[in-house]
């Protein structure tokens, strides 16, 4: 068995091993390079966890063309969950339809309204959830343990592929014929909401696809981020999101 089928192997028995321990188990998935992988996994071994996603109302058609592809490729349902409508509606009726790019505050409350509150429902009533991040995405996520209680969110959190490289990701998904989203190939490291993703040349930061227009400490201000140790929204929750993604064209 060569490193990286170990890997795979690993990934497996773990999120067999939270289906034992933690049901029920919901992986979100952002539907970057990552989270194929582990679609992939959870997928083909029938491991029970339900995948959901947020939509934003703000995603690129890429995303939604992967979206569609998946359940018809796996089989299998992507819960898809979107916005409360009231709040969108007062963000825009506040900051304007586009008015994320005026602040960082009226930034941070548009992913509340889009991906945090949304989220909070995902997660509600679950024991555990799974997420793509890995440890060299990102120096904030240094600290990060593959399995860890997520205080914030209240309930375990995993992260399978933690130590895996970019490199082992692209692997995977070329090995395994596994499908992503095209956007990877025109150097999108970040597949978050369209308005809000850029493309980066090589060698750039691949955090600088991400709200570029903000300086760098605003930007940390996502889904995964602890809410002691960064900044948290004035309703008590942290935010990020898990589409920070490194991505090697094919
Ligand atoms: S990434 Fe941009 S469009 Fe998406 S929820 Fe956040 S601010 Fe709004």
């Amino acid at each position: 068995m060569n490193g990286l089928d170990q890997k795979v192997e690993q990934v497996r028995t773990l999120l067999a091993e939270a289906v034992r321990d933690f049901s029920p188990v919901v992986f979100a998935s952002s539907l970057g390079a990552e989270d194929m992988v582990l679609t992939d996994i959870i997928a083909n071994n029938r491991i029970g966890i339900d995948i959901f996603s947020l939509d934003t109302g703000r995603l690129p058609e890429e995303t939604y063309n992967l979206m569609h592809k998946i359940e018809n490729f796996y089989a299998i349902q992507l819960k898809v969950y979107f916005p409360d409508r009231a709040l969108v509606e007062k963000f825009i009726a506040q900051f304007g339809v586009n008015g994320f790019y005026e602040s960082s505050n009226a930034r941070k409350e548009c992913c509340f309204a889009r991906k945090i509150e949304p989220l909070r429902r995902a997660l509600a009533g679950k024991n555990a959830w799974v997420t793509g991040l890995r440890r060299d995405q990102a120096v904030t996520r240094s600290n990060l343990e593959v399995s860890a209680f997520d205080a914030d969110n209240g309930l375990q959190k995993l992260n399978p592929l933690l130590e895996w490289t970019n490199r082992d990701v692209w692997a995977y998904i070329r090995q395994h014929d596994v499908p992503y989203n095209k956007l990877h190939d025109q150097f999108y490291p970040s597949l978050g909401c369209a308005p809000c993703t850029r493309s980066v040349t090589p060698g750039e930061d691949i955090r600088s696809g991400r709200w570029w227009w903000e300086s760098p400490e605003d930007r940390e201000w996502n889904l995964h981020v602890s809410r002691n140790s960064e900044i948290a929204h004035g309703t008590g929750v942290s935010a990020q999101t898990s589409g920070e993604r490194s991505a090697e064209p094919a």
